[in-house]
């Protein structure tokens, strides 16, 4: 047993037993990509090259956890999501059509097929790995969903891809949608700043969270999606992390991190993994808990004070 764990066990603060902090670090992920469908300003091949573009700038390597139905189906979703291989990012699995697990609608079986279906796409794309990312972050409303994924994603080699570091950027991205195609002309200022805040808010709040429940800075894993937002200011939101002191880490090497190999007992974890951790031991609404399950209720409502 570990130093740390003993003390967690005993309930003590552990800061005195911890070696020297290492800079925070965090690891971009994307969901949901390739996206076919239309957005303003940008077709979907422009959306993914500047997304590429934006990573290539700064130097990240990210990986891109694939909703095959979005688009990798057919050959001009098929090749965007190869551009993102051949760039030398990870392409993990993230379902068929999307399906919640948490849906009594949707049964093990069948959500098992999706990630089957979608593994028969992307095991033939560059970068291809045995990453799974839950749709929704959720593991099932059911011990037998959930156990049933877990015993499924292990017998066929897969890692459960966790995110510690959960944002609202689609909450963001669909206001930005929708300001547009009310005005393309309108002033976007005010909706970029009010995502860096929100990135940096999530940011902030789970390196607390991680020293709280951790009792160190842990390598965040961050999920963001394939959308218009991070097609227009990944780069810099990126910048933003260097600004702030924080280094930016390829997915593989934050997933080395220890605290990703848990399985949290509790069911229908759901959100970041730190979340989890903190339902499972039982720590409740702690302070700052609002501001990390809202969806970007915050932003949302103060762009609405201004009009948008
Ligand atoms: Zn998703």
């Amino acid at each position: 047993m570990k130093p740390r764990r003993i003390a967690a066990a005993l309930g003590l603060t552990v800061s005195a037993w911890l070696p020297a902090a290492q800079a925070q670090s965090v690891a971009f992920t994307f969901d949901d990509g390739p996206r076919l469908a239309e957005t303003p300003l940008l077709s979907p091949a422009q959306r993914n090259q500047a997304l590429l573009d934006a990573l290539s700038a700064q130097q990240v390597q990210a990986a891109l956890f694939v909703t095959c139905g979005n688009g990798a189906d057919r050959p001009q979703g098929y090749a965007l999501a190869q551009a993102w291989g051949r760039a030398g990012h990870v392409i993990g699995n993230h379902t068929m059509t999307h399906l919640d697990l948490n849906s009594a609608k949707v049964t093990l079986a069948q959500y098992q097929q999706e990630v089957a279906d979608c593994d028969r796409i992307t095991s033939t794309l560059a970068g291809y790995r045995k990453w799974f990312r839950y749709t929704y972050l959720r593991e099932g409303n059911t011990l037998e969903k959930r156990d049933g994924m877990r015993d499924y994603l292990r017998q066929s080699g897969y890692r459960d891809a966790y995110v510690s570091l959960d944002t609202s950027d689609w909450r963001l991205d669909e206001k930005l949608v929708d300001v547009l195609r009310a005005n393309a002309q309108a002033d976007l200022t005010p909706i970029r700043l009010a995502y860096l805040s929100h990135l940096r808010q999530r940011a902030e709040a789970y390196r607390d969270l991680s020293r709280q429940l951790e009792g160190r800075d842990i390598p965040q894993i961050m999920l963001l999606h394939h959308n218009l937002i991070n097609a227009l200011w990944l780069k810099d939101a990126i910048q933003q992390f260097k600004d702030m002191g924080w280094t930016i880490v390829t997915p593989e090497q934050a997933f080395a991190d220890a605290v990703y190999q848990q399985s949290p007992e509790k069911l229908v974890a759901g959100q970041s993994l730190l979340l989890s951790i903190a339902r499972s031991r039982g720590l409740g609404k702690f302070p700052g808990w609002e501001r990390l399950v809202d969806d970007g209720d915050f932003e949302i409502e103060a762009l609405k004070a201004r009009g948008l």
